[in-house]
């Protein structure tokens, strides 16, 4: 059985969780249950490492993040194995995720430099602006991308100068467990550590009064209980939470360019990626055609178990999210014109057919709704001013994106979109350069770039009279 990291050594919890291989239904293997007294434990070795983290050098701490990408990239093919085995995803996915993105964060914040700003240098006075670690992290991971994930709070938070504890999500701990065995001998004990567990794990971890700030991907839903937690102490939140991206096609769109493009970011991931296209809005003079278009392509593409070498698109993750599907794409069904996809067979695993529905509008749930699962809509618009009111009516505002031939009239109608990231002929383009901020109800704090290390950093200015009296 794996183990968790805590204070540098493989423990052990007094209960275990199964884990399931969504591509069966079946446990496949335990995993530790992290309780109260492991949470306290893994809080206290942070803290415990945290002054002499905090004092050392950046290039120090560079060459630890640095070790933890060597070591991902060293046991790539037995970390693409678990992974693929806990989600179901094809292997070219999982070692994207695991070579590309959590690779390329963790090398990205550790190279990173701040210096202190000088605001004033006068005769009589030096004022500086200056960043300091705040201290333990506890960072609360989804399932849909969960090493990335995991890394995507490692890196800028000890970058940053601070510790961390992670807990993984309760259906997808194998990888990131595994990562922490991995990496015990590299990193200082008690710098990073890793709590496999249910969600009262991650309410323990965010109540604990040691902890300094609290960084979360996950559900809205569960976004809210986060902060509201976080109110009595005041503590740091940053929350990226769920998304439903719009993506417009403009009149001018050449359809058979753009849609194989289209198809990709909808059904990425068999579409649980927080900002993938979740509301597809077609020009009316382009509807029939886009939908022919995507229904082709989703009917020519290979779903099975990652295990399989011609996958091109896993299951959904787990049981819950497999059954919220489901009701999706049943109600959908109902609501619209399913062009291809929608019949879900009950099992082994829990697999969805890459389903796209026609002839829906605002008011059905999926439009109006964050299914996280393998389903399209697409959306007749006749007026660019109407369709970007009806892109922007969105408590969520996370991703969108724009796509048309004449790039000047695509930016155009983009920069009036309302969400964190907008893209223009592409979408959710990762760039550990660039930041990827949340707006609306889709979270805050950003994460991504130079901007994504500072909700991990407590500013400080340091004002300094030259000539005392
Ligand atoms: P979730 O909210 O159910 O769970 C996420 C994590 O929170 C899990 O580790 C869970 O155990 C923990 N948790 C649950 N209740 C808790 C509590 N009260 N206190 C502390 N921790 C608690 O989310 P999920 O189903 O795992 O992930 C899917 C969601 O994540 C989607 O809505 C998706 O859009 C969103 N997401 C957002 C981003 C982003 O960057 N904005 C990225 C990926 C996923």
């Amino acid at each position: 059985m794996r183990s968790m990291l805590i204070d540098g050594k493989l423990v052990q919890a007094e209960a275990t969780i199964g884990v399931v291989d969504p591509s069966t239904g079946e446990v496949f293997e335990n995993v530790p249950d992290a309780a109260a007294p492991d949470v306290d434990n893994a809080v206290a070795a942070a803290l415990r490492a945290f002054p002499d983290w905090r004092d050392r050098t950046p290039e120090d701490r560079e060459a630890v993040l640095a070790a933890v990408a060597d070591v991902i990239l060293g046991n790539l093919d037995e970390l693409s194995d678990l992974l693929i085995a806990e989600t179901g995803r094809p292997r070219g996915l999982a070692q994207f995720e695991l070579a590309q993105l959590a690779v390329g964060y963790l090398r990205y914040y550790g190279a990173l430099r701040l210096a202190p700003e000088v605001l004033a240098d006068e005769p009589t006075r030096r004022v500086e602006l200056h960043r300091k670690p705040l201290g333990v992290v506890a960072a609360i991971v989804p399932w849909n991308a969960p090493v990335f994930i995991a890394c995507n709070k490692i890196a800028p938070a000890l970058a940053a100068g601070n510790t961390i504890v992670v807990k993984t999500a309760p259906t997808t701990p194998l990888t990131t467990l595994r990562l922490g065995e991995l990496i015990a001998q590299v990193v200082p004990p008690g710098v990073i550590n890793i709590l496999s567990g249910g969600n009262e794990a991650g309410a323990a971890l965010v109540d604990h009064p040691d902890v300094a700030k609290v960084t979360f991907t996950g559900s809205t839903e569960t976004g809210r209980k986060i902060m509201a937690a976080c109110a009595p102490s005041l503590k740091r939140v940053t929350l990226e939470l769920g998304g439903n991206d719009a993506a417009i096609v403009m009149p001018d769109a050449d359809v058979k360019a753009v849609a194989p493009q289209i198809f990709a970011f909808s059904f990425f991931n068999s579409g649980q990626v927080c900002a993938v296209i979740k509301r597809l809005y077609v020009h009316d003079s382009l509807y029939d055609a886009m939908c022919d278009e995507l229904a082709g392509l989703a009917s020519a593409s290979k779903l099975a178990s990652g295990r399989e070498a011609d996958a091109q698109f896993g299951p959904v993750q787990n049981r819950a999210q497999f059954d919220k599907v489901r009701g999706y794409v049943e109600q959908a069904g109902r609501d619209g014109r399913i062009v291809v996809g929608g019949e879900i067979a009950d099992g082994p695993g829990y697999f969805v057919p890459l389903t796209i529905v026609r002839d829906v509008s605002e008011g059905h749930a999926i439009v109006d709704e964050e299914p996280f699962g393998p389903i399209l809509p697409v959306i007749r618009y006749s007026d660019l001013d109407d369709v970007v009111a009806r892109a922007n009516a969105s408590p969520f505002a996370l991703g969108g994106s724009v796509w048309g031939s004449d790039l000047d009239a695509a930016t155009a109608v983009a920069a009036r979109l309302e969400s964190g990231s907008v893209w223009v002929n592409q979408h959710c383009a990762l760039d550990p350069g660039v930041p990827f901020p949340a707006n609306k109800q889709s979270g805050f704090g950003v994460e991504g770039g130079i901007e994504g290390i500072y909700p991990y950093l407590a500013l400080q200015t340091l004002n300094i009279a030259k000539n005392p009296s």
